[in-house]
């Protein structure tokens, strides 16, 4: 024996506490333990560079075996190795007192647990899983003798000399009792998936022996028949991901493809992508990729992955990016982003803050770039785009600015237009004596026909504007564009929707009109409708059914969340008759009998055109104009 021994520990055994108060993230072991291995490796590629390091490399990977039978864990590497002193200095002093450390600060804070899956608590973080933990190690240093540091979970520890052939690090894990998941191959398998996919040095997993149930082969001492099988071990990681990469060396091809990697369940290809790549003020590299964001905001099951050096830490990346950047895909690469501090931490974070705020830049920039290059390509993506734009338009002031320039409103007849380009386009004809530009628009052109149609006759142009955010999108677009406002076809008659003139003259006189109200009244329900006259052009409809702007816009916005009113709003409506028209006019001289009759079929054509005559009345409806048939 060389050395025995007790780490310095200053806080009352660190060991149990590590092993209990981390437990959700016990898998991270694994992710550090082959990080280290990593790291050894190209610690060692770097000192062969600068000629350091004189002796032959060999094949550098990394590999982790289990082995069910000894219910070990090795994590093999070929790296740098450590002689004893490395071993006494780096094992015992510099990272037990990290690890210490860290159990300090966070042991029984709130939270810790999620901070943890982030910050590896690196080599120690072995005792979650082992209950007894073995380095073997032969240094790269010419004549070094090779040492094994053991120690099972106590402060105590032992180091001896060991034969080893092979220069590099053996972590081996003696998987404890109640941590035997990490001896399933399957386990073992999915946490090198998610952690360890992308690091740089080729990671190879292999089983070496394993029980198998065939008749051939010699019985073991539990009566069982073995085979001493060494699997193949198979590479688990693609050391060169397409991030690290320069763009110009990747081809559209090779960007689906990764997007394919990242996450295999996708069957569809994503719009397009933004590869990153920044080196100051802060270190960034990464692809985002565009989804085809569905109609409803879906929870999404692709999420942007944040790695550090290629190391995968985490898939909720809400604190690092602005959370409608979170409806994207993909990678973001950075050593700068602190992970071993507290999420609300992070969010105040200088560096943090300027990566956001790079990372809108950059997407804003790319959409205004595809924008300009090729508008009709641009056209067709939007329905796609729609969305992602105007949730970013309604969250972030500098995205706001920027996507002024590519936001794009569609009209009924297919075209496409800019806020701005919209405003020259109808202008001329659609704005009111007060100035303002009035943008009609439907959210189904197919239901509200009838609509669409007169304001066309007028020669008025109506957009197609829908989608979940598109209330309140339209709020603030109006406000920050000047002089413009938008109506819902729907919202009032059109006189009133852009009111040019002062009223027209009424045909009837205010005593004619009181004496119809009632009329109007006792054919629909007086709470949900409310009679008014109108005095509109002659071409207007008799009757409309309207649904002031304000009121539908106080639902939409409700119901999306968000606008935090006191209450519901009552479902109501304006039924607004047209006194200047002949129909209505006609109506003095008819009986009472008649009168109602005709107001009925009047109301229920009005209900019909707004799609709103439905199940008994509008049966009813139906029966008594077949029996008016002869
Ligand atoms: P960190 O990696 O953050 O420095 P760790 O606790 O994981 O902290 O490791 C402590 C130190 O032990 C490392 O800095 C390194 O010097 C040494 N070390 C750990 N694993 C290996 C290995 N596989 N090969 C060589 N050195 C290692």
């Amino acid at each position: 024996m060389i050395k025995s021994g007790q780490i310095n520990v200053q806080t009352e055994n660190i060991f149990p506490i590590i092993k209990k108060f981390l437990y959700s993230d016990h898998e991270i072991f694994l992710r550090e333990l082959v990080s280290n291995a990593v790291d050894a490796t190209q610690k060692l590629k770097v000192l062969a560079s600068t000629g350091e390091y004189k002796g032959e490399l060999g094949e550098l990977r990394v590999e982790v075996i289990l082995n069910t039978e000894d219910k070990t864990l090795t994590i093999r590497d070929r790296g740098i190795g450590m002689t004893a002193d490395e071993i006494d200095k780096y094992i015992n002093q510099i990272a037990f007192s990290g690890a210490e450390e860290f159990v300090q600060q966070y042991e029984g804070k709130e939270g810790a647990e999620q901070i943890i899956g982030h910050f590896g608590l690196g080599f120690y973080s072995a005792f979650m899983v082992a209950e007894k933990v073995q380095i073997r190690s032969l240094s790269r240093h010419d004549g070094s003798d090779a040492v094994q540091w053991e120690s099972n979970g106590s402060p105590e520890f032992t180091i001896e000399a060991i034969e080893k052939a092979d220069r590099g690090t053996d972590i081996v894990l003696y998987i404890a009792e109640d941590a035997t998941e990490f001896l399933e191959k399957s386990r073992i398998q999915d946490i090198l998936n998610k952690y360890c996919k992308f690091l740089p040095i080729p990671v190879f997993f292999g089983t070496k022996t394993e029980y198998i149930d065939s008749p051939e082969g010699e019985k073991d001492e539990n009566d069982k028949i073995k085979r001493v099988a060494i699997e193949v071990p198979n590479q688990v990681n693609n050391p060169e991901p397409a991030w690290t990469k320069a763009p110009v060396d990747l081809t559209d091809d090779d960007y689906d493809q990764f997007y394919r990697e990242l996450y295999p369940m996708s069957f569809e290809n994503p719009l397009f992508h933004i590869h990153l790549n920044v080196d100051y003020p802060f270190n960034l590299t990464g692809i985002l990729y565009f989804p085809r964001i569905k109609e409803n905001v879906e929870v999404q099951r692709n999420k942007i992955n944040l790695y550090s050096n290629q190391v995968f830490i985490t898939d909720s990346v809400a604190e690092i990016v602005p959370e409608f950047l979170t409806l994207l895909h993909g990678v973001i690469d950075s050593p700068d982003i602190p992970l071993n501090v507290s999420r609300s931490y992070l969010q105040s974070d200088g560096n943090v803050k300027k990566i956001s705020a790079h990372i809108t830049k950059k997407v804003a920039d790319k959409l205004a770039e595809m924008f300009k290059k090729d508008r009709k390509d641009f056209e067709e993506k939007w329905d796609d785009l729609q969305v992602f734009v105007q949730y970013g338009t309604l969250s972030e002031e500098k995205f706001a600015e920027k996507a002024k320039g590519f936001s794009l409103i569609k009209s009924t007849a297919g075209e496409c237009y800019t806020l701005d380009e919209y405003k020259e386009k109808v202008g001329p004809i659609q704005t009111n004596k007060d100035g303002k530009t009035v943008f009609l628009y439907t959210h189904n052109a197919d239901e509200q026909y009838a609509f669409v149609k007169k304001a066309n006759d007028r020669g008025y142009d109506v957009l197609h504007l829908e989608g979940p955010l598109t209330p309140h999108w339209i709020a603030k677009m109006e406000q920050s564009i000047e002089n413009i406002q938008f109506a819902r076809v729907d919202a009032d008659s059109l006189d009133k929707l852009i009111q040019k003139t002062e009223e027209l003259p009424s045909k009837l006189s205010k005593e004619q009109e009181e004496s119809l109200q009632p009329v109007f009244e006792s054919v629909v329900n007086k709470e949900k409708y409310q009679v008014k006259f109108e005095s509109m052009s002659e071409d207007e409809s008799p009757i409309i059914i309207t649904q002031p702007e304000f009121i539908r816009r106080m639902m939409e916005q409700q119901k999306v969340g968000g606008a935090g009113f006191f209450g519901a709003f009552p479902e109501t409506y304006n039924m607004v008759v047209n006194a200047n028209h002949p129909k209505i006019g006609a109506l003095l001289e008819k009986n009472d009998e008649d009168r109602k009759g005709t107001v009925k079929q009047l109301t229920d054509l009005a209900l019909l055109a707004q799609g709103m005559l439905k199940g008994e009345a509008l049966n009813d409806f139906i029966e008594r104009n077949i029996e008016q048939i002869d």
